[in-house]
This record gives C-alpha cells, sequence and structure tokens, in this order.
C-alpha cells in the first residue's frame, strides 16, 4: 500500500508503475543491483526491495523508464529520502568516488 498519495499528480504517475514495461525494468534493476546503494555506502549490506528514480521524473515517462536513472535502495533509504524531497531538503548522495551524485 502506498501512503504517499497526497498530491494529485502522484495519482497521474500511478499507471506508470502499473505498467508491464516498469515491472520488467524494476525486476532487472533489483536483479543487476540486488543491495541497497545508500546502505552499501555506510558498509551495511541490506538487500533491496525498491527501484528507484535517481533524478524524480515527476511523471516525464522518459526519465521514468531510463534504465540508467535507475538505483536499488531499501525500504527505509527510500522512504525517507522521499520524505526529505518531499519536504523540500536538498539530498546530496555520494558516488564510490566521492563526488556527490546528481
Ligand atoms: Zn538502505
Amino acid at each position: 500500500m502506498r501512503r504517499n498519495s497526497r498530491s494529485p499528480s502522484a495519482a497521474a504517475w500511478q499507471r506508470l508503475y502499473s505498467t508491464a514495461k516498469w515491472k520488467r525494468l524494476r525486476e532487472r534493476q533489483l536483479t543487476n543491483e540486488p543491495l541497497c546503494r545508500f546502505c552499501l555506502d555506510h558498509e551495511d549490506i541490506v538487500v533491496a526491495t525498491v527501484a528507484d528514480h535517481v533524478i524524480p521524473h515527476k511523471g516525464n515517462e522518459a526519465l521514468f523508464f531510463d534504465a540508467e536513472n535507475l538505483q536499488s535502495l531499501c525500504k527505509p533509504c527510500h522512504d525517507s529520502t522521499k520524505q526529505r524531497i518531499e519536504l523540500g531538503q536538498e539530498v546530496v548522495t555520494f558516488g564510490a568516488d566521492g563526488w556527490p551524485r546528481g
């Protein structure tokens, strides 16, 4: 069950998540990258269950279906990150090379 159906535009995006194309993409992402990327940054090994969009797609189908724009996260990481984004806070993550992503 999704809790974050507060904004009206979220409903419009919802259909994208029910497409077969997305389900294949998500499956492939979690197979290729089975561990949570954020937890790995903190040297924690946690199984990822969410294929998250690195750049918020905001309903943009090109971004939504871009495999390069996906990262694997566990649910707690996904939810806390998304919450911060919704609150309008800047979220900066760092890549393996030590530079901020995005
Ligand atoms: Zn995590």
